[in-house]
């Protein structure tokens, strides 16, 4: 993948997508799939935004019973199975747990009785899939199972609790990546730092989109039939010129993540009620509490998600260590065996979500929006024009493959596109086992083009040995998935610092690795090193 806005400018696209998170990345996929003369931009970098904070569970809608609403949990499922199907290395069975409670609706034969429907509901989610990713039924457990599990949990009441599998993606920015080199497979083009700054109207039925590339910029005008604006919580700044006047601003709730330093549970996700009331305004089934999971994420454990309402400027949104520590507070009171303090965290992710209220009575009463939404601005005379809301990661690819259906009663693409997927290169093997495994388990597929970076002896390939990052690794980033920063390499395309700060003598050999390459000066190094610290404030850093 080659960032080259002067190509993308003098090319005349049938789709522009403006915006690099799970619903672009899922868009451009599905439209390369179809035929489509697509392009793909954003502002920053890829999943630099929404997406890489995500709590990265794949849920296959077991909780959406509560609504009643069958076809939000269909739609979930077959996109949760297009995702482990096009990244089977990222996307990964997740045992959750859950506690039963009482006999009523938090009860154990409840929850039989929905893990059966979920079963039924879900009966073909395993079919063309890979053995060792395949999704057992749910069952539940006895009361002793359930304290052996979630030791020291509250027992008062406690009947048993309930386990089914959702998936966990194991790396949410390198599934987007997953997406994005499969739809440049097909045709794509993609740029990142390429912000759109506005959209003009041509006489000949074609939109010029003005895209400033954020490094020089230099404005590079696109031509194009369609656009979708993916822009997450930036949605309106370019919607605004499409909306009239007295459309009612959207609502954002910033989400939050907390990440452990260690792994509270072994095996499960582990589902425990808050402590507040929380009344799920659309649910016909009300548990009255909202759930936070403890999942197991590498040797960490991610907590959430916790919700404030805000009007935080997307741009530079900010989490204060009062944030965190509330958080951590309600957790110890949640499963007082936690213990935790604010020296346990590691780190966080936190985002802006759409919601539709938050009413004034109790203090959890954020009503989040339930169902992702297509905008067409035809209406308003921009024909053409799409706008996404997307509420969950999980169903981004239902969403991209709405939009095409919705595209394609307007307009055919000129080509046809055997539809492949990528297949793991199985047939490479290089001469270390331990390399080979692990540029499969993190690149999947381009496993094979990592390794094709490797030069000199075999012990002096490695960036860090106990990180598990290979000198390889810095040059193919750079020259095939665009990586152009400091931070690309360390938080979106490796997951190096996605759950924890790497250590100074890791960012300073990378960054020097990329100086080399992209002809950085000292102060440049230096700058890149310090935007990466800075994306862990306000937690304490280990020196
Ligand atoms: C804490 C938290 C936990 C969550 N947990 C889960 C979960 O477990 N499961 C789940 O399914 N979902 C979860 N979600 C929801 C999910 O993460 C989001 O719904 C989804 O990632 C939104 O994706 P998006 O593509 O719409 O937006 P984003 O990921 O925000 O992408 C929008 C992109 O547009 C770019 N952009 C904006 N303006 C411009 C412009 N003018 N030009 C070019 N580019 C532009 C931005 O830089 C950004 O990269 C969670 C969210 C949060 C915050």
């Amino acid at each position: 993948m080659k960032r080259d806005l002067k190509k993308l400018a003098s090319e005349t696209l049938d789709i522009l997508v403006i915006g690099g998170g799970a619903h672009g990345a899922a868009i451009a996929y599905h439209a390369a799939m179809a035929g489509y003369k697509i392009a793909i931009i954003d502002k920053k970098d890829f999943c630099s935004a929404t997406s890489a904070n995500s709590l990265k569970i794949l849920h296959g809608g077991l909780r959406y019973l509560q609504h009643l609403n069958i076809k939000r949990m269909r739609h979930s499922i077959m996109a949760r199975k297009e995702m482990m199907r096009l990244a089977p290395h990222l996307v990964l069975p997740l045992s959750c747990i859950m506690p039963a409670y009482g006999h009523g609706l938090r009860g154990k034969k409840i929850m039989q009785a929905a893990l059966f429907l979920n079963d039924c509901i879900s009966w073909d989610r395993n079919i063309g899939l890979p053995a060792d990713i395949q999704l057992p039924p749910g069952f539940t457990v006895s009361k002793q199972i359930c304290q052996e599990l979630i030791p020291g949990i509250k027992t008062e009441n406690l009947h048993g609790a309930s386990i089914w599998h959702d998936t966990l993606a194991v790396d949410t920015e390198r599934l987007i990546m997953t997406y994005l080199l499969a739809a440049e497979r097909l045709g794509a083009l993609a740029a990142n730092y390429a912000e759109a700054t506005g959209i003009n109207m041509d006489g000949d039925g074609l939109y010029s989109v003005s895209i400033k590339d954020t490094f020089t910029q230099q404005v590079h005008i696109v031509k194009t039939k369609f656009i979708v604006n993916a822009a997450g919580p930036w949605i309106e700044n370019l919607s605004s010129v499409l909306k009239s006047p007295d459309s009612t601003p959207q609502k954002w709730a910033m989400a939050l993540n907390v990440i452990i330093r260690k792994r509270i549970f072994e095996k499960h996700a582990v589902a425990l009620e808050g402590n507040n009331t929380y009344e799920d305004k659309d649910a016909i089934i009300k548990r009255r509490k909202r759930l936070y999971f403890f999942v197991p994420w590498r040797g960490y454990t991610m907590i959430g998600t916790d919700y404030q309402a805000s009007t935080a400027n997307p741009d530079c949104l900010q989490i204060k260590r009062e944030d965190i520590q509330n958080m951590i507070e309600d957790i110890n009171t949640i499963y007082p065996p936690a213990q935790l303090s604010y020296e346990d965290v590691s780190f966080y992710h936190a985002g802006l979500l759409p919601m539709t209220q938050s009413r004034e009575a109790g203090s959890d009463n954020i009503q989040l929006e339930k169902n992702s939404q297509i905008y067409e601005h035809d209406k308003k005379g921009f024909k053409g024009i799409f706008s996404i809301k997307g509420v969950k990661y999980t169903t981004a690819p239902h969403i991209a493959s709405e939009l095409i259906h919705l595209l394609q009663k307007r307009f055919s693409p000129a080509k046809t596109v055997e539809k492949k997927q990528p297949v793991l290169d199985n047939h490479w093997q290089p001469a270390n086992h331990e390399i080979s495994k692990l540029l499969k388990g993190k690149y999947g597929p381009q496993a094979a083009r990592v390794a094709h970076y490797m030069q000199g002896e075999q012990s002096d390939v490695w960036v860090d040995k106990t990180a598990g990052f290979l000198k390889a690794e810095v040059d193919y980033l750079i020259q095939e998935e665009m990586a152009c920063t400091l931070s690309d390499i360390v938080l979106r395309r490796t997951g190096l610092g996605t759950a924890e700060c790497p250590s100074r003598k890791i960012l300073e050999k990378i960054a020097a690795m990329m100086a080399a390459i992209l002809d950085w000066n000292e102060e440049r190094k230096k700058k890149e090193i310090e935007d990466v610290i800075r994306r862990y404030s306000p937690l304490i850093l280990p020196v």
